[in-house]
This record gives structure tokens, C-alpha cells and sequence, in this order.
């Protein structure tokens, strides 16, 4: 056993603790107590013992800067306090009163009810992932979700891999490597989580042509690239979490496409956030969705399954039969697959469109859709609950990678506070931890963020942390 201590003969000054050390109880004396015996019932016996050593260990080095030694149960205490650490999950759920509907950080689009009903199914049980109850034989886990994109988007066909980024990586290895792609400089864009065009292109073995200035493109510059470059796609990426304002601008996708078709040149469009309702309805400019890329001429669609769209986290690809039959093959497929537990989430998302009930049943829709009064009124409750601090307007914001800078209108509880950081920081402590935001110095809490069931664990979670901040 490592032993910080030196023995006997060591030349450290003689200290209160060093006879007391010498008491200290052996691990296998502590592994015999009943405490002890708790803790290996509780946590098991391997990693009960690496506790006990590490306090042990720690005790020891303690003791040489005169600290005293604790009891056996003082000592065993210290050992499952660092097992409850060990062992306490570090992927937990969160209260998002932020206001941004998708937060990357918090893990983007909450699931449906149904979503999470499908994915538990599937998930807890053995499932059909790759078998055909009629046949008895083997199916494909593409099929799942295929179907259901298809008659949604009116795509000839659908495949589902882990995320966007993986998607267009796909999409670019298996139709342009070692060939050349066109890319417009106003797209080479770098998103968060560090996906950035350019490089992710070049990943794929592309060679990218890159046309026109950052702030501009125009048609004949990819007529002048299609012509002279002679490459195999052409690639629109959507610019994301970032707007080019003033001089600037970019045919349309349907005036790139009629360029690229006139000379059998494939379209690829990474529209990133992949709506698939408009958002113009609700006051925030329009998210260009999925069917409307493939009507304007795109030959293939990338985007993801966790920002509008609303599911779990999914790179979807929409679009022609042959091109994905080809992609398909490509042993990146097999490398970047989904899951059983994506595929029904996904699949069951994709229902709520279908039967137009997505408004009411896919999460960030109903944030997004939720009227400021009816925010307002929520606002108010909490306000009245805690009989603190006053519900003001203020705004909410999309995220995830699409309209930015755009906002929704919303009322947020608001506090006053002498310190708000630390607020936010004891608001992070409690459990379920809230995440709020401070502007002009004010703790803001937003409903629109916060899902329905979840008003009264954060009343309490507020509540504690005002206390403790007191
Ligand atoms: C978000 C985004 C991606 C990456 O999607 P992930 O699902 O996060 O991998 C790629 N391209 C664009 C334009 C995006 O907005």
C-alpha cells in the first residue's frame, strides 16, 4: 500500500499526530466494521476498498501538516462521500429557464412523450432493429425512419446517420473524394462544437473550389467554377449561427441548382437545422425548411435531428434514390449508423408532423408557438409562489445553430439581487440545477424554456437557492 508517511526514522519534526498515526486502523480492520460492510452492499467491494486506501492515503498526508486523525467512522464517512462522488452521474437532467429553446450545451431538443415512450420500448426489450417479423430473417435499420421522411418531405429517399456533421462528412466522402467540390467563401462557416465547412470538407478527401468573395457570390461564379473546374457537387451550406449583413448576397438555392442540373452536376444542400414547419408564423424570420430545399432543386438534403426538427440527435440525409443507394455503401455508413433508440425517438417525432399535431406534442414547437401572455401568466404564478421579485418583458431566443439574432417576445420572472452570479451559481448547485440568465443585472428566469411538468421542482429549486444565497 503507498505510504505518504515516513517511517520512524524519518527526520520530520516529532508532531501530535505521528503517535496517533500509528494507531490508525488497517484497511482490512475498517473493511471489517459494519460501516464498512454498508458500503461494500452499496457500492461493491473493489471500489469500496480504493476509497478506504485513498482516505487512508489522504489521512496520512494530513496528519504530516498536523491535522488530526479522525475515528474509524469518521474515516469510513470520508470514504463514501468519495464513492457517492465517484459513482453520482455527471450526465443529469437540467431546468433550461434560459429562454434559448436550443441550447446545444444542454443537449438541444427535449423528446416527445411519445419519443420517449418508442425509445424506452425499444430500448428496455429486444426490438426489430435488423429483423422482419414477416420473413423471419434479416432486415435493414435503415427502413425505420425511411419511410416516414419520405412521405413527409416528398424525398425519393432518407438515411440516418449519427449526427449533421457525420451526414455531410458521408455525403462528401462518398460522392467527391479525391474529386472537386464548388463551395461559396460566404459559406465556409465555422459552427460550434467545432464543425467548420471547410476543414470537414477537406476530412472527406474533397477538394474544394472555393467561388466568390466573403460577403459575396454570384451566378456566374458558379457557372465560371462548373465550367472551368469541372468538379462533382456543389455544396450550399446554411450559414448557421452567423448573418451576413450589408453588402452581401448569394443566388438563390434554385438558381445554384438550375446551374449545377445544366451540367449533371449534383446539388448538396447542409441546411444544418433541417425545419420542417415554418417559423415566419411565430415572429421570427423564416428558417428555410427541408421540402422547400429539395422543391428548389437540391439533390441531396443534410440536417439534424436534435435542433428544429425537434428529436433526438440524428444527421439526416433527404434526397435522390441513387445518390443515397450510393452513399449507402460506403463503409463511413456503417462506422457513423444510428441507433435502435434514435431510430424510434426519430420515428416517432416524424409522426407528429405527419399528423399535424407537432405544434402541441414536439417540445420546442410548443416553446417556440407558446403566446407571451400565456408566458406571462406562468411568470406570474412563479413570481407569487416565491412573493418575490417582478415579471418584466423580455426576449427568448431559437439557438442551436439557426435565426440568429432572431428573438421571440416572452416575460421573464426577474430578481433583484445584490450578487447574481452567485445566485446562478447556487442555482446550478441545487438538484434539479437551474439554469437562469443575468441581464443588466438581473437574474432572469424565462418560462418558455421550462417544460410544463417541471414548475414545481423549479419553485423549489429556487426557492433553496435564495435561501442559501441569503
Ligand atoms: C448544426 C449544423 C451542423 C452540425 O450538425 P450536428 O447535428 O450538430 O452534427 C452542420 N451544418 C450546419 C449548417 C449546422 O447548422
Amino acid at each position: 500500500m503507498p505510504c505518504a508517511w515516513p517511517n520512524a526514522a524519518g527526520s520530520l519534526p516529532k508532531n501530535p499526530t505521528m503517535s496517533e498515526l500509528r494507531s490508525l486502523p488497517s484497511v482490512d480492520r475498517l473493511l471489517q466494521t459494519p460501516a464498512a460492510a454498508r458500503l461494500i452492499e452499496d457500492f461493491g467491494r473493489p471500489q469500496t476498498l480504493a476509497a478506504i486506501r485513498q482516505t487512508l492515503d489522504e489521512v496520512r498526508r494530513d496528519a504530516a501538516r498536523g491535522i488530526p486523525i479522525p475515528d474509524p467512522s469518521g474515516i469510513l464517512k470520508r470514504a463514501q462521500t468519495a464513492l457517492e462522488e465517484w459513482f453520482s452521474p455527471t450526465l443529469t437532467p437540467v431546468i433550461n429557464a434560459s429562454g434559448v429553446v436550443l441550447h446545444t450545451n444542454l443537449g438541444r431538443a427535449p423528446l416527445s412523450r411519445a419519443a420517449l415512450q418508442a425509445q424506452q420500448a425499444v430500448s428496455g426489450s429486444y426490438s426489430t432493429l435488423e429483423f422482419d417479423l414477416n420473413t423471419g430473417k434479416r432486415s435493414k435499420r435503415e427502413i425505420h425512419a425511411e419511410k416516414l421522411l419520405t412521405r413527409l418531405t416528398g424525398a425519393e429517399a432518407a438515411l440516418v446517420v449519427n449526427n449533421n456533421a457525420a451526414a455531410v462528412l458521408l455525403v462528401l466522402s462518398a460522392l467527391a473524394h479525391r474529386r472537386k467540390v464548388v463551395i461559396s467563401r460566404t459559406q465556409l462557416v465555422e459552427i460550434g462544437g467545432g464543425f467548420r465547412v471547410p476543414e470537414v470538407m477537406k476530412q472527406s478527401g474533397a477538394k474544394l473550389v472555393e467561388i466568390g468573395t466573403t460577403n459575396r457570390v454570384h451566378l456566374t461564379d458558379y457557372e465560371n467554377a462548373l465550367e472551368e473546374a469541372a468538379p462533382v457537387l456543389v455544396l450550399r451550406a446554411h450559414h448557421s449561427n452567423f448573418r451576413i449583413v450589408g453588402f452581401a448576397s448569394e443566388p438563390s438555392l434554385a438558381e445554384i441548382a438550375a446551374v449545377a442540373h445544366a451540367r449533371g452536376i449534383p446539388l448538396i444542400d447542409d441546411l444544418g437545422s433541417g425545419a420542417l414547419l415554418d417559423t415566419e408564423p411565430f415572429g421570427l424570420a423564416h428558417e428555410p425548411t427541408v421540402q422547400e430545399s429539395l422543391a428548389s432543386g437540391a439533390d441531396l438534403v443534410c440536417f439534424s435531428g436534435d435542433k428544429l426538427l425537434g428529436g433526438p440527435q440524428a444527421g439526416i440525409i433527404v434526397g435522390r434514390q441513387d445518390l443515397i443507394a450510393k452513399i449507402r455503401k460506403h463503409p463511413l455508413a456503417r462506422a457513423i449508423r444510428t441507433d435502435k433508440s434514435c431510430l424510434s425517438a426519430l420515428s416517432a417525432t416524424l409522426v407528429h408532423y405527419l399528423k399535424g399535431e407537432a405544434l402541441r406534442e414536439i417540445p420546442v414547437w410548443r416553446m417556440i408557438s407558446a403566446g407571451a401572455e400565456e408566458i406571462r401568466l406562468r411568470a406570474e404564478a412563479w413570481q407569487k409562489a416565491i412573493g418575490l421579485g417582478e415579471v418584466i418583458p423580455s426576449r427568448s431566443a431559437v439557438g442551436g445553430g439557426s435565426l440568429p439574432e432572431e428573438t421571440l417576445p416572452t416575460y421573464a420572472l426577474a430578481l433583484t439581487v445584490p450578487q447574481p452570479a452567485q445566485v446562478l451559481a447556487a442555482l446550478r448547485e441545487q438538484r434539479p440545477a437551474v439554469i437562469a440568465r443575468v441581464e443588466n443585472n438581473l437574474v432572469l428566469l424565462d418560462p418558455r424554456t421550462v417544460l410544463p411538468d417541471q414548475d414545481s421542482s423549479l419553485l423549489t429549486s429556487l426557492k433553496n437557492a435564495l435561501n442559501q444565497n441569503n
